[in-house]
């Protein structure tokens, strides 16, 4: 009985294997049609600059509209995309389209985009976002790239001589989720970021629970002292807003300013007064 049952099981795996094969088969030809297909979409989120009180930039976010399954948040298919290879064709077309749309707002906002680790040791990154800003005719100097430390850890002797030719070039780096890594202070040292981009995930409790405020305080000092801009993500309130101006906090991302819109809200979204439009916000 025992060996019948062991065969049951058996076929019940391979058969579980199987359909979880045929799944990721199935996303992987979707994802490799979406491109073609135009079913990817950047949205943007504002980047705040909390002194000069307007939007300094934005950050693009792919969406993907697939005809049935409907919204897929990058979430969902990016990590996958990164597994198989897929990350480099859509990296390089989120580039390309998003140094054309930033060829279209005024010369002082800045675009910036994410980028996986694939990028760097799979394809030649240095060209490929050199010709998304030929392409478009847009200055390096308005281009940040946003890394995690999983692209340092990946390979840093690959990496970094890749951050410096990037770099030379005018295009700014920036160090995203930070904090969420496991060693994201070590990774400070070995090389000179341009911006760090604390992590939501310290900002939800900084108004209420002082531990919480002193860690915001200490990282926002830390990356100050290392002479980085320093930017808060995930600003959902106005008491939020308010403490990290107070704080030698550079720019907020987050709800509390806007969500992530499509690249058509852009012109709204920068002449409101509150963003940099017409009546600027009176200082207090
Ligand atoms: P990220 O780069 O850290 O982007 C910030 C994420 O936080 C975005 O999620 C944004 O919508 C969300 N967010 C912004 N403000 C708030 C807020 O106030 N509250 C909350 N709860 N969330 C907020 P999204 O768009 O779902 O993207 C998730 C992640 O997917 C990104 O995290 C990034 O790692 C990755 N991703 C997105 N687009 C791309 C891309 O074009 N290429 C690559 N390689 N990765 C991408
Ligand atoms: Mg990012
Ligand atoms: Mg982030
Ligand atoms: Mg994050």
């Amino acid at each position: 009985h025992a060996k019948s049952d062991g065969r049951k099981r058996e076929r019940f795996f391979a058969g579980e294997m199987e359909a979880q094969m045929q799944l990721r088969h199935a996303l992987e030809a979707d994802l490799r049609a979406a491109i073609e297909k135009e079913e990817f979409e950047l949205h943007y989120q504002p980047l705040y600059d909390l002194s000069q009180r307007r939007i300094c930039g934005f950050e693009a976010l792919i969406r993907w509209n697939h005809p049935i399954r409907g919204r897929v948040a990058p979430i969902d298919f990016i990590p996958f995309a990164e597994e198989v290879g897929l990350i480099v064709d859509i990296g390089r077309w989120v580039l390309r389209r998003a140094c054309s749309d930033a060829a279209e707002w005024p010369e002082d906002i800045k675009v910036a985009v994410n980028v996986s680790a694939t990028q760097f040791s799979s394809s030649d990154l240095t060209r490929d976002v050199g010709e998304a800003l030929a392409t478009a005719s847009l200055s390096p100097l308005r281009l940040e790239l946003e890394i995690t430390e999983s692209v340092l850890m990946e390979n840093l002797g690959e990496v970094l001589p890749i951050l410096h030719a990037l770099k030379e070039r005018g295009i700014r780096i920036s160090m995203d989720d930070f904090g969420t890594g496991y060693s994201s202070l070590s990774y400070l040292s070995s090389f000179p970021f341009d911006k760090i981009k604390i992590d939501k995930s310290f900002v939800n409790d900084i108004v209420d629970n002082k531990e919480a405020h002193a860690i915001m305080h200490a990282i926002i000092l830390l990356g100050d002292a290392l002479g980085m801009r320093v930017t808060v993500e995930g600003v959902e309130t106005a008491e939020q807003l308010a403490l990290l101006e107070c704080e030698e906090c550079d720019e907020i991302q987050g709800y509390h300013i806007s969500r992530p819109r499509p690249a058509l809200d852009v012109p709204h979204l920068l002449s409101l007064p509150r963003n940099g439009g017409a009546t600027p916000l009176p200082s207090h």
